[in-house]
């Protein structure tokens, strides 16, 4: 099993490093996870790690982190960032890109990554690509998870975080060991505000008015590759390694 690292130049961003990185794997993977909120890109994030190795990193949680106040005072672009997710709308591309920008190391690091939740426009994508560019790095795959707008919803519902280590759990099927506490740290499980139901309906309606030309993007690029999300974490996951290991 892998390590998870922990993340911290990729969280806090600036002159951060990463406090416990973990052995370097033997193949770094450079991964790009797509779909719509809710379809399971974060437990499959987990599940790529452990067995594969790779930081996730998830422009969503660099938010959250913000709005906890893990990352100190919180400049005028991230409040406004912080109300647009709170409404469950798309944060601006510049804000999002200037985010990934002052991160940048994390795109080259020795680790690899797996990258949720970034790009979410076709702008977004092509700016990510001028940035794995100047890294002289590039995606060995870009997997897009699909499923049905009823399953989507259900999953939703369920989801719950971990307030210290960002784990996600789902009360009908990744119920953790104590109710409300992370199996792996012991933190306070929580519901994120943009997961209650009107949130959930406004991230909707931005996926879909952002996602096809960023699945088209990468389409174009030859390095797309769909996966039918219905099923048990483990099934998604046996099709996620699959692509993987073919690419
Ligand atoms: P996620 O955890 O990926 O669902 O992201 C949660 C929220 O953070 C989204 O609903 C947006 O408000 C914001 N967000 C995260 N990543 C991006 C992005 N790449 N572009 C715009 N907004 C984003």
């Amino acid at each position: 099993m892998h390590h998870y690292p922990d993340r911290t130049a990729w969280l806090q961003g600036g002159n951060a490093r990463c406090i416990d990185p973990g052995p370097t794997p033997r193949r770094p993977w450079h991964v790009l996870l797509l779909g719509p909120p809710g379809v399971g890109k974060g437990t499959q994030a987990e599940l790529i790690i452990e067995s594969l190795g790779a930081c996730h990193l998830s422009t969503g949680d660099v938010f959250r982190a913000a709005h906890h106040g893990c990352n100190g005072p919180v400049s005028p672009a991230m409040q406004e960032a912080l109300g647009a997710m709170k409404r469950g709308e798309l944060v601006s591309d510049a804000t999002v890109v200037n985010l990934v920008r002052e991160r940048v190391g994390c795109l080259c690091c020795a680790h690899g990554f797996l990258l949720d939740g970034f790009p979410r426009t076709r702008d977004q994508a092509e700016a990510l690509d001028g940035m794995l560019a100047a890294a002289g790095t590039r995606l060995d795959a870009v997997i897009n998870y699909t499923a049905a707008e009823e399953e989507i919803l259900a999953r939703v519902g369920g989801r719950r975080v971990c307030r210290r280590c960002k784990r996600g759990y789902h009360l009908d099927h990744k119920a953790p060991r104590t109710p409300g506490v992370c199996d792996a740290c012991g933190g306070e499980l929580y519901q994120r505000d943009d997961d209650r139901a009107e949130a959930v309906h406004t991230r909707l309606e931005a996926y879909r008015a952002t996602a096809r030309p960023v699945v088209e993007f990468y389409r174009a690029k030859g390095v797309l590759h769909e996966i039918d999300a219905h099923g048990s974490p483990g099934q998604v996951f046996e099709k996620t390694h699959a692509v993987l290991l073919a690419v």
